[in-house]
């Protein structure tokens, strides 16, 4: 299986300040767990930047030239709300993160890969439409799904999310066009306290929560039992992947007990509905995850799955 690995050193240019669990320590150690050997057969390339036009399918234009126009000088960060921060190499960071996304679509639609795993920060999936949210400044998954239906022609585009935070942006972007489609799991309560299992958008969006300290066999239950089969049903064009490692046991922001092993089962479910319904496409964005030690091995689990699954 054919997996592209798609990264900039300018994803590590950006910083929420000094202390921030977001920071580029996260990047270095996913990077440096896919320097392992079992990673040698990754197709490699850097992300482009994302244009305007190709955000603006997700954001409103005058978001995102007044979001582009923040530049910080050296320095602390400019906080834009509690936990969101903006340095000055943030800007350039958050277009590629956005363009990996573009790339990624672009090889696997056009077929030159057949599954593509984007290591990139700042995460995106609570970023909404009009305003930059939780670490997150443009809705990086919701504008690739866009970028596959616009210039690609995928009919049905599914985005399944993992991170142990509600994917607000995400469903923000989704939630009144049905061809488009959410599935996340995540803690509640929990930051950012939306995403109860009554929000279902145009009946294209499924909410699964998870009560702290819920463990592995919990969280594979509402994937093999809810999520998973509406996957299935949806039979999407294409499955983007919205990869945070932030519900694992050692994770210190949440409280969910999951582990590699479920990280493994559940990337290889993935790939299974999409073997049977889009040639086995998978587009997977890094989201959260904020233990080092975890996320590096996490990632390495899932893109190993993805490689092989
Ligand atoms: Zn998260």
């Amino acid at each position: 299986m054919s997996l592209l690995l798609l990264t900039h050193r300018a994803c590590l240019g950006h910083s929420n300040g000094e202390g921030h669990p977001e920071s580029p320590d996260r990047l270095r150690a996913v990077l440096a767990a896919l320097e392992a050997e079992d990673f040698a057969g990754l197709i490699r390339d850097e992300a482009p930047q994302a244009t305007e036009a190709q955000l603006a399918r997700v954001h409103p234009p005058a978001y995102v030239s007044a979001l582009l126009a923040i530049r910080p000088g050296p320095g602390e960060p400019l906080m834009l709300d509690g936990d969101t921060g903006m340095s000055e190499g943030s800007a350039e960071a958050a277009l590629r993160a956005a363009g990996a996304g573009i790339a990624a679509v672009d090889a696997v639609c056009s077929g030159d890969v057949t599954r593509a795993f984007c290591a990139v920060r700042p995460p995106g999936h609570h970023a909404e439409p009009r305003r930059p949210m939780g670490f997150c400044l443009f809705s990086n998954v919701a504008v690739a799904a866009r970028h596959a239906q616009a210039a690609h022609g995928v009919a049905r585009v599914a985005v399944v999310d993992f991170d142990v935070h509600h994917g607000n942006g995400t469903q923000a972007a989704f939630e009144a066009d049905a061809s488009l489609f959410l599935a996340s799991s995540h803690q509640s309560p929990c930051y950012p306290g939306t995403g109860d299992d009554s929000e279902t958008g145009v009946g294209n969006i499924f909410n699964a929560t998870l009560p702290p300290g819920a463990d592995g066999a919990a969280f594979r239950a509402v994937w093999a039992e809810r999520l998973l089969p509406e996957l299935e049903a949806f039979a999407p064009g294409l499955i983007i992947v919205s990869a945070g490692f932030d519900a694992h046991a050692r994770d210190p922001l949440a409280q969910l007990r999951v582990r590699e092993a479920d990280y493994d089962w559940l990337t290889r479910q993935i790939c299974g509905i999409a073997d049977r319904h889009c040639a086995g496409r998978v587009v997977s964005m890094l989201e959260g995850g904020y233990d080092l030690e975890a996320l590096a091995a996490s990632t390495a689990v899932h893109v190993r799955a993805l490689m092989l699954g």
